[in-house]
């Protein structure tokens, strides 16, 4: 990493780096953090002596265990999975659940460490934490999915709580992954325990908006950015990579506030519709059929399918990466500046490269972080452990209204903290000292645990 730490904060991630080898994502997501900790150190000294960095740093408890399932031939498969319960300093440990292939420690670390920042930023009662499993949903059949969420839970139940470790969805875990996992706890637990789980549906305890709470938040993000620089979405060309929930919701609120969304991606290929995004059909392609992306180009044929094509060089206004991590290199951001780009927002976890990332704050574009720009999924969690807890359901409206209102007021926090520590206009830096003050409040306030 090119970027020097202050020379407190360097061994902290010597450290880092000793202790958790071969933990790349990881050491990526510590090493922001820290880049932008000095001044922090310098105004609350008490922190380094309390090491709370390094607290911080080492999650409280960390879980792999094996998941043995049949699958529909009979055939046995070994998956391993994780459950990393990072910091519960400001409430039980909250954060989704990954299926995918690539999936192992560093990843959930990375995505845990994240979620401690992002979930105070919400200044909700969240702690942070992850988990996930290399298990690729991809291809299976809805019977192996349950057996395999079973078995899971079989082992992982003993672990969670509404008041003690609360997963929801990420990457490869939606609604009907949710159902079967929540339903094993049930069955094994005897407790219709529904703030145990968040995403679940809205016939069991689901919240209105947490479906859209994440794509919608993350443009709700860039409506306020665009505000600071006194400019709107309205017209502005949009391009959102990933077509999962997070990206298909990304597009609907850009849309509806006037922005024309061209273009959006999977894991094979890319879409470019300059008509604009027909997202009634990639809603029915990939949440009714679950097919590959590319059968847009069946129905809209003028539009264009670009096997493994790269989106960041479609000419756009704004660029919200909604798929994965690091998928969006120095390269790339250097394509985006060249055509025009003058806004990104992260409405996936840390999907652009720390290089990317420099490359949009010396250019001086709008650049919202994930942990800031995708906070209105896990905001919209605790809503629904709200709802949960008193036994209430509220309107679409109302829960949208109060996303929003969450959304402008992490902005605001980071904005002005930026401001504050002589970083103005740097969210990256805004998100992390917001967060991480937060947190550290409440560590020092309960003690040496
Ligand atoms: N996986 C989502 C995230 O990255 C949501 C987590 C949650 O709702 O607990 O924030």
């Amino acid at each position: 990493m090119s970027v020097r730490l202050d020379e407190k904060l360097e061994p902290i991630y010597q450290d880092v780096l000793r202790r958790n080898p071969g933990e790349n994502e990881f050491h990526q997501a510590v090493h922001e953090v820290l880049e932008t900790l000095g001044p922090v150190l310098v105004k609350y000294p008490e922190l380094a002596d309390q090491k709370i960095i390094q607290r911080i740093c080492e999650p409280e408890r960390q879980i792999i265990f094996r998941v043995p399932w049949q699958d529909d031939k009979g055939e046995i498969h070994i998956n391993r999975a994780f459950r990393v319960e990072f910091n519960s300093a400001l409430g039980p440990y909250k954060g989704g659940m990954r299926f995918h292939p690539s999936v192992y420690l560093g990843i959930i670390k990375f995505l845990g460490f994240e979620q401690i920042f992002k979930n105070a930023l919400t200044d909700l009662p969240i702690g942070g934490g992850k988990g996930g499993s290399d298990f690729d949903p991809k291809g299976k059949s809805d019977d192996e999915i349950m057996r395999f969420c079973q078995s899971l839970m079989t082992e992982l139940y003993r672990h969670l709580g509404e008041y003690t470790d609360v997963p929801a969805g990420d990457i490869g875990v939606g609604q009907r992954e949710i159902g079967y996992l929540f339903g094993q706890y049930k069955r094994i637990t005897n407790r219709y325990e529904s703030g145990v789980f968040t995403g679940k549906g809205l016939d069991w305890g689901g919240s209105r908006a947490r479906k859209e709470a994440t794509g919608y938040g993350t443009v709700f993000f860039v409506q306020e950015m665009l505000k600071a620089r006194k400019e709107s979405l309205d017209g502005k060309t949009c391009i959102v990579s990933g077509s999962g929930n997070v990206a298909i919701y990304a597009m609907e609120k850009a849309m509806q506030l006037g922005a024309k969304v061209i273009a959006c991606s999977d894991s094979t290929g890319i879409i470019v519709d300059e008509k604009g995004i027909d997202l009634k059909l990639v809603k029915r392609i990939k949440e009714v059929e679950r097919r590959r992306i590319k059968a847009y180009t069946e129905e809209r044929k003028h539009a264009k399918y670009v096997e493994d094509g790269n989106i960041w060089e479609v000419p756009c206004d704004v660029a919200l990466p909604c798929a994965t991590q690091n998928e969006l290199n120095g390269k790339d951001a250097r394509a985006l500046l060249k055509n025009g780009c003058t806004a990104v927002a992260e409405g996936a976890n840390m999907p652009c490269t720390p290089e990317a990332i420099r490359v949009f704050q010396d250019a001086g574009i709008a650049y919202g972080p994930g942990k800031a720009a995708n906070a209105g999924g896990v905001a919209t969690s605790a809503l629904e452990m709200q709802q949960n807890a008193s036994r209430d359901s509220w309107t679409f409206a109302y829960t949208e209204k109060r996303l929003e209102e969450i959304m402008v007021n992490i902005h605001n926090n980071c904005y002005e903290t930026a401001d504050e520590f002589g970083a103005p206009g740097n969210y990256v830096a805004g998100a992390n000292i917001t967060g991480f003050l937060k947190v550290s409040k409440a560590m020092m306030a309960l003690g040496l645990i």
